[in-house]
């Protein structure tokens, strides 16, 4: 199949994260699947070796994708890696309990990916131990390839492949109609990943402010609002009615004033 160019923006802007990557050569294999699929993007959340982007293994493994490797970011935190993103999705071999909506990857690429406005991070966790909850919780969706039931775990580099192979189908096949049809289903601008932490945040504090939340026995009330906004889709004003009402508890409290 001769397939077209695939220099469009989100073939740019999809980020592939890697979260506390051990093997030197699986990042080298990564930046291989992505670049394969025609993205660009890899970033590695404090990697096992620093200098892991000019590890032998890492170019080996990365064969004719060192360009890859060298545009690769590394950062220090989860937040740095999803700085400006608007849809950040875990990629899990793992299902939870406290897990916001579980889409497959074809699902993802047919119908978040595709929405321009929307930019994306998958995020993929640590060969031995997967992505922690807090990871998990900070992400809207969290992609599970439905393998094996009695063996699901895959390559770290593999599932990128996958991720990365699905996306590229669907982006090639360029349907914008599939946006219709969005679980996340965004009518105005979708709220970034930085805005919904500062939000649950602010919430936080509110709730604990007013008592209803108690930070010695907090049960899980935040992993369960964080459930419920990742599967309504919020958008930047939404975002901003929740934090004036957080703001709102806040100065009733300290003033005994309406604003
Ligand atoms: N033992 C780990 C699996 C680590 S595999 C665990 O139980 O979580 C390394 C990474 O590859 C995972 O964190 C995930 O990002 C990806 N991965 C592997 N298998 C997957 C699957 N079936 N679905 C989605 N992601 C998968």
């Amino acid at each position: 199949m001769n397939l077209p160019e695939t220099d469009t923006s989100i073939f740019h802007s999809l980020r592939f994260v890697l979260v506390e990557t051990s093997h030197p050569g699986n990042v080298g294999a990564a930046a291989r699947a992505i670049k394969t699929m025609g993205f660009h993007r890899l970033v590695l959340v404090r990697p096992r070796f620093d200098n892991v982007l000019t590890h032998e293994e890492a170019i080996a493994f990365a064969s004719g994708a060192q360009d890859i490797l060298e545009n690769a970011e590394i950062v220090d935190n989860i937040e740095k890696a999803l700085d400006g993103c608007r849809f950040a999705a875990a990629v899990s071999a793992r299902l939870r309990e406290f897990s916001p909506p579980v889409l497959t990857p074809r699902k993802f690429a047919e119908t978040v990916l595709p929405d321009v406005r929307i930019n994306c991070a998958l995020v993929f966790g640590n060969e031995r131990y997967g992505l922690p909850n807090d990871a998990v919780e900070s992400c809207q969706a969290l992609i599970h390839i439905p393998a094996n039931p009695v063996y699901s775990s895959l390559n770290l580099a593999q599932a990128v492949q996958v991720l990365a192979y699905e996306s590229r189908i669907a982006l090639l096949r360029n349907d914008t109609s599939v946006t219709e049809n969005s679980p996340v289903g965004f009518h105005g601008q979708p709220a970034s990943v930085e805005q919904i932490h500062g939000m649950l945040t602010h919430l936080e504090e509110a709730l604990t402010a007013i008592g209803f939340l108690n930070p010695d026995n907090p049960k899980k009330l935040m992993p369960r609002l964080k459930r419920l906004f990742s599967r309504s889709g919020l958008e930047t004003e939404e975002v901003n009615i929740l934090r004036g009402i957080a703001r709102q508890i806040e100065k009733r409290l300290t003033t005994g004033q309406r604003e």
